[in-house]
């Protein structure tokens, strides 16, 4: 067994020497994590209100987790879908059923999954609305974050993200999140989908007006168009509900999940969706090696059992409405806004947010900033009542100090 013996220096050395520098992580050095917590190299515990981007909602190294991918590893991991294997029907029969759709296209990585659903709601549109081959178009928002490939960064709004990455795919068109005139007008009969996240997570947990969900869906029915939502973060009970589109009472014609769909432990990601829509491949239209594998499937069968025997959604939903009345009753003059939904919860401020986590990992929490000055606070799902006052008492040290 590989353990690690460097020091937390050795590690961030050698990971700057050998790494490529596309990350700007803080210098803590995980070697351990459980539940709400991680380690670091040198027996520091932290409670972890990132959840590594909402993916481990049901905790790091769940036991349930670790039996299911140690049995399955001992059978068998990979196959290809060049055969079949014993755990890929029940995965899709389960989550189809979770997301009362009919079909599922596994993948591995969110950004994959997107790509996949873009592909689904081009061909859709081809097929069933008739639009003339190679002139589908999609429509996405301002600020949106679904992944890196180059098709997606080719649509987003952020000059990090695009810069020097071109040139980039056609096909889309970017609207203002929460303006269903925009919507309005940016579609035509060659358009095919809207691509939207029902919180924008990485822009600094934005929600949409009031409305806008509703008013998205029922422009999207009246146009024949797809809405396809991305809940590759706020999907799996993050928001208190099994999906963030539970909050405005609509369903979209097309789920995009990922990262909490197997815990943390294995890169599982879906489309989910209708046969129309997911009967548009056929073999050779798309695939992936590892997508669909048995060890995959299994840890995100196992995973979505977690979420429903520990009742996680309801949990997310308690325990989030208490840690935002917590927040809201910090004050200090950085503080812009407090906002959330379940257990994705986020305080704007009106400096750079990057200080102020920097202060928290001192106190034994850590969060991340994002978009600058947003610190997002969301624990896994597991996290107690006990561990979120920590936190909340970090957070009043940190704000009072500062
Ligand atoms: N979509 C959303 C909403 C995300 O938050 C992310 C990742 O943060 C992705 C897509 C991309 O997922 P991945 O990093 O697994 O490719």
């Amino acid at each position: 067994m590989m353990t690690t013996t460097l020091s937390a220096q050795e590690c961030i050395a050698r990971e700057d020497a050998w790494g490529a520098h596309n990350y700007h992580p803080l210098d803590i050095v995980i070697a351990e994590a459980h539940g709400a917590w991680v380690t670091d190299t040198e027996g520091r515990r932290y409670l972890d209100c990132l959840s590594a981007y909402s993916a481990v909602n049901q905790g790091h190294g769940h036991p349930r987790l670790l039996r299911a991918l140690i049995d399955q590893a001992s059978r068998v991991t990979l196959t290809s879908r060049a055969f079949r294997n014993d755990q890929l029907g029940a995965f899709c029969e389960e989550l189809a059923q979770l997301c009362h759709m009919e079909m599922v296209l596994p993948m591995n990585t969110g950004a994959e999954a997107v790509e996949t659903a873009i592909k689904a709601a081009r061909r859709w549109g081809y097929r069933t609305k008739g639009i003339p081959n190679g002139q589908a178009q999609i429509i996405a928002f301002e600020h949106n974050f679904h992944g890196r490939t180059t098709t997606i960064v080719g649509f987003s709004s952020e000059t990090a993200y695009r810069e020097q990455f071109g040139p980039f795919a056609p096909g889309f068109v970017l609207v203002p999140f929460g303006d269903i005139n925009a919507v309005r007008a940016a579609m035509s009969t060659n358009t095919c989908a809207v691509l939207v996240e029902p919180i924008q997570c990485e822009a600094g947990v934005l929600m949409p007006p009031d409305g806008f969900l509703r008013d998205l869906r029922a422009l999207c029915d009246e146009q024949q168009v797809l809405l396809m939502a991305d809940e590759i973060q706020t999907g799996l009970g993050r928001t208190g509900t099994l999906f963030a589109c539970d909050h405005d009472g609509i369903v979209p014609d097309v789920y995009i999940l990922g990262k909490a769909l197997s815990g943390g432990f294995y890169p599982v990601s879906a489309v989910v969706s209708s046969r129309e829509v997911l009967g548009v491949f056929g073999p050779g239209s798309h695939g992936s090696t590892f997508g669909g594998n048995p060890l995959g499937c299994a840890v995100a069968r196992e995973a979505l059992q977690v979420l429903h025997d520990e009742q996680l959604v309801e949990r997310s939903a308690r325990e989030g409405a208490w840690l935002l009345a917590q927040l809201r009753t910090l004050h200090h003059p950085a503080i812009k806004a407090v906002r959330g939904r379940g257990l994705m919860c986020a305080i704007e401020l009106h400096e750079p947010a990057r200080p102020y986590c920097e202060a928290l990992q001192q106190r034994g929490v850590l969060c991340k900033e994002t978009h600058g000055t947003v610190i997002r606070i969301s624990p896994p799902l597991v996290v107690s009542r006990e561990d979120l006052e920590r936190a909340v008492d970090a957070l009043r040290a940190v704000f009072e100090v500062s």
